[in-house]
């Protein structure tokens, strides 16, 4: 059958300059020739969500001061981005009015949060979804500008979500009834239907988020529900690579990926695409690629099914495909030599974990039943802290639990590739590698599957294990 739609999803480089936006409206054109239904996914420009959110930080702790510099810094940056691109002079004017008057509810939601004296995360919600509606207006009026037939639609018609606001998850029934019946009618006129990565709404119309990095997300669920045939993730570098080409200089693109391997990639660390737009896109058997605005004749990497990839070493043999990390985490510990005969620690601990939101990257399995250790976020660990201190109140008081402690701040380190964890010999290369290094290895974990095998190590090592660990790669 002939491939016929196409989701292409703009990060914020992506969208994040003149030329940048030169670049994605040039990739527009290409695909619309090629692709009779095109729909496009945008972030906000780079840097604005931070700084969205930053100024709603320094609200509510009063400060109002820096809230000009904010308004100036988002004009320039969207309107000499409109100036360039937009051609027609009442086009470009409308546009920025309609971006103006989103930064001046920035400024209002500010103020209010100022009195408040607190940004609740409904609040953050509402004012980080304000970069997405932004680029929304400046790139849908680019795309027009050069004479493709496009309309702009905020995601928040048809994305939508619960109200766990700030990670919101999406209602895959009534966004499925949505979608089709915002998108479908614009895709078969042939106009390319361009919209919000990033952010949903509740059934009443309330403004969620999907989470940082959730425009990725928003592309998958697109995908995944239209459903089309292929979903592009436009970014800043040549795919998914071997590692962060931030911290590894000799990083190289991996030409294919399996699911597990890029699920668990992503889940780990690794940026480039945000962990949760893979399952979508398995479920509705769909491909997926990434690719590099910068270098759009770069195929990039594929995404295959995981039998596809059974058993498939890299071309020079190597099982370990990709290094990644998570840093800025701390290891939670629960002990005590009483805890052989309570029954449920682990449950009841992870469900005090819960009851603060905070999400668990990696267990480890203790030497014997007599603690329990497992990673949290660095700004979760008071929080984290106080819920088991009160959930174990009576077992410390009966010391059947001496101690719940966390440990200073610690980074996980994960090789990725089919066959990492059950290949003889690999565990041995990754462990003798940190070891010739010096890096001492503070707790291990498997990953759920066969494609990851995870080390905890201090922050102050992280890079270098990296950077050891890439070794193993590209040796
Ligand atoms: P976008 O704004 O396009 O969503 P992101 O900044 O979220 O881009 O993600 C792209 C970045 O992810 C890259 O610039 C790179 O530094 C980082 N990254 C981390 N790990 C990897 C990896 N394994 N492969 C490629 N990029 C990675
Ligand atoms: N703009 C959002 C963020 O910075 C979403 C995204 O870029 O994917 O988190
Ligand atoms: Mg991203």
């Amino acid at each position: 059958m002939p491939k016929e739609t196409l989701v292409m999803k703009f990060g914020g480089t992506s969208v994040g300059s003149a030329d940048a936006l030169t670049r994605a409206v040039e990739i527009i054109r290409q695909a619309r020739e090629e692709w009779p239904h095109v729909v496009v996914v945008t972030s906000a420009m780079s840097g604005v969500t931070n700084l969205l959110l930053d100024s709603a930080a320094q609200a509510a702790e009063g400060k109002v001061d820096s809230l000009p510099d904010a308004e100036k810094s988002l004009r320039e940056k969207h309107f000499s981005a409109a100036e360039a691109l937009i051609k027609d002079n009442e086009l470009c004017e409308r546009t920025k009015q309609e971006i103006d008057a989103l930064i001046l509810s920035l400024i209002d939601f500010c103020k209010a949060i100022a009195v408040l004296g607190e940004a609740s995360p409904r609040a953050l919600d509402a004012v980080a979804s304000l970069g997405e509606r932004m680029s929304l207006r400046l790139l849908t009026a680019a795309v027009e500008s050069a004479g493709i037939e496009a309309k702009a639609i905020e995601s928040t018609e048809f994305i939508i979500t619960n109200a766990h606001f700030q990670n919101a998850h999406p209602d895959f029934k009534l966004t499925t009834e949505k979608t089709r019946a915002y998108l479908n009618p614009l895709l078969d006129e042939g106009i390319v239907a361009i919209t919000t990565g990033f952010i949903g709404a509740t059934p009443e119309g309330v403004i969620t988020t999907l989470g940082r990095g959730g425009s990725d997300y928003t592309a998958g669920i697109i995908g995944a529900v239209l459903p089309a045939d292929d979903v592009w993730i436009w970014t800043d570098v040549d795919g998914v690579m071997t590692s962060d080409p931030r911290v590894v200089n000799g990083a190289r693109t991996l030409p294919e990926m399996t699911y597990s391997e890029i699920a668990e990639l992503a889940y780990y660390g690794a940026k480039v695409i945000h962990p949760k737009t893979i399952r979508p896109v398995i479920e509705a058997g769909i491909g997926l690629r990434i690719c590099n605005t910068f270098n759009p004749s770069h195929p990039g990497t594929r995404l295959i099914p995981n039998s596809a990839g059974n058993g498939k070493a890299q071309a020079n043999g190597h099982i370990v495909k990709a290094v990644t990390a998570i840093r800025k985490q701390r290891l939670v510990t629960i002990e005590g030599r009483g805890m052989l005969g309570v029954p449920g620690v682990a449950a009841r601990a992870f469900s005090a974990v819960a009851s603060t939101k905070t999400s668990v990257p990696l267990i480890t399995q203790a030497s014997s039943e007599q603690s329990i250790c497992f990673a949290i976020p660095s700004e979760s660990t008071n929080a984290v802290l106080d819920a088991l201190h009160k959930a174990f109140a009576i077992e410390l008081m009966e010391r059947d639990i001496d101690r719940v402690w966390a440990t200073d701040e610690i980074a996980i380190i994960t090789a990725v590739g089919v066959g990492t964890r059950n290949t003889p010999g690999v565990a041995g290369q990754i462990f003798s590698k940190l070891g010739s290094q010096n890096i001492n290895v503070l707790a291990i974990a498997h990953g759920s599957s066969d494609v990851s095998i995870s080390m905890v190590v201090e922050t102050k090592d992280s890079d270098e294990a990296v950077k050891a660990l890439h070794e193993l790669i590209v040796a």
